[in-house]
């Protein structure tokens, strides 16, 4: 299959440009697990079709005054397994073809680790960083005022992704319980501890990708490691790494590019947060963007947005293996050329799978009432990470597939069955 034969228009959605990209790359992976299972067209297009999709206007009070309406999204790809599953963005650019793409993902990501979810996604096309803490507030609270019929704890759960964290959570939490007339924990993961949220929620995503980095290489100890966004997923990994033992040697945020023989990344975390990111790090050389994804690494965290690897800069890459802590970071083009160097890549569905894993203890642990140690937590999120990540590189093997092919055949595999084993209603 070349990556122009696929059915890019089977949701029947279109987008902005990487809105776009990103539901054409989730189709072409699609199309390729439903060859290689040997699905039927019926069935590709239901799973290549979300199941329900909102749109609404969100209207935001400014603190000058001025009413601005934004646009907000929630997609339910896919509920065959059980809840729907899947964090909110809050992105300028977000738009319903990029949230439909990482619902698509989120409904393989936990068929794959095997917890009981579909797959969804949310998303509000508004700049955090531009809103006053109470226009956020503002913004959060009529968006999940108007998702509200959509979410639940036995029906769509939300947690954080990029530009939301605990705090967005809690308010989406006290909006749906004020709501309700009740208190209802479980509607949200990812929330603060002191409200039910999980030890270990925070760094979970990190320590998966820590956790499958660690099982590709083998032994970590003295790899070198280049870290692709320093946010709430690249920050963590990048010292996870580094306290496994490997020496990061780059890392960037929007704002800056850094490097150094090794970075004492706990030093280069601290800087950050007093600094508002790792512009004007003095203890580093100033790099650009483009270097670091060129540097001659042994390990590439690519963890900020969509479309950091492209046809148009895979084949500078000479990292040998790429961990995805983003979704969706490597374009269907750029596949290609790494699978031709030979460049193992561990997928995003796979490997950022921690984030989800450690939300449904979380989850789990609302259902009940009761709270888990933060080594429970850790055992049970390690034990998932590396039955999927066997799983994965096994089927990989036997049957001569990348570990994105066998991590989509396995996800889209499990999806598939609970359709013919539930059947179709009416
Ligand atoms: N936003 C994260 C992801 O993309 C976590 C989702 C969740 O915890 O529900 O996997």
């Amino acid at each position: 299959m070349t990556i122009t034969d696929f059915p890019t228009t089977t949701s029947g959605i279109r987008g902005g440009v990487a809105g776009q990209q990103a539901l054409d790359a989730a189709q072409f992976q699609l199309a390729e697990a439903v060859r290689f299972l040997g699905l039927d067209d019926g069935l590709h297009r239901m799973l290549a079709t979300p199941r329900r999709s909102l749109t609404v206007s969100v209207p935001v009070r400014r603190e000058d005054g001025r009413m601005e309406v934004v646009q907000g999204y929630r997609v339910q790809h896919n509920l065959s397994r059980g809840p729907a599953k899947g964090g909110i963005r809050f992105h300028p650019d977000t738009d319903l073809a990029e949230v439909t793409a990482l619902a698509m993902w989120m409904t393989w990501k936990c068929a794959l680790v095997g917890i009981p979810y579909g797959g969804a996604k949310g998303g509000v096309a508004v700049n955090p960083d531009q809103l006053t803490v109470r226009e956020l507030e503002r913004v959060t609270r009529r968006y999940a005022n108007e998702i509200q019929p959509l979410i639940g704890p036995e029906k769509d759960i939300p947690a954080p992704d990029v530009g939301t964290d605990e705090q967005t959570m809690a308010w989406i939490m006290d909006t749906y319980s004020v709501n309700a007339g009740y208190s209802v924990p479980g509607v949200v993961t990812g929330k603060p501890t002191l409200l039910g949220g999980s030890l270990g929620r925070a760094g979970a995503t990190s320590r998966g990708v820590q956790i499958v980095a660690s099982a590709a290489l083998g032994d970590p100890a003295g790899r070198t490691v280049a870290v692709q966004g320093f946010g709430k997923v690249g920050a963590l990994a990048a010292q996870y790494l580094a306290d496994a033992g490997c020496r990061v040697v780059a890392v960037s945020d929007a704002s800056a590019a850094i490097c150094a023989e090794r970075l004492d990344v706990a030093d280069v975390r601290a800087w950050a947060a007093e600094h508002g990111g790792l512009l004007g790090y003095p203890r580093a050389d100033a790099i650009s963007h483009d270097e670091l994804i060129e540097m001659d690494v042994d390990v590439l965290v690519p963890a900020a947005l969509e479309g950091a690897l492209t046809g148009a800069n895979a084949r500078r890459v000479r990292a040998r293996l790429i961990v995805e802590g983003a979704n969706g970071p490597t374009s269907p083009e750029a596949d290609l050329i790494l699978a031709d160097q030979g460049t193992t890549i561990v997928p995003d569905i796979l490997a950022n799978a921690g984030g989800v894993i450690v939300s449904y203890l979380e989850w789990v642990q609302n259902t009940q009432a009761y709270s888990w140690s933060a080594d429970e937590v850790e055992v049970k999120l390690r034990d998932l990470m590396e039955g999927a990540f066997r799983e994965v590189r096994t089927l990989s093997a036997d049957r001569g597939i990348s570990l994105r092919q066998a991590a989509h055949a396995i996800g889209v595999g499990r999806v598939a069955e609970a359709h013919r084993l539930r059947g179709l209603y009416p």
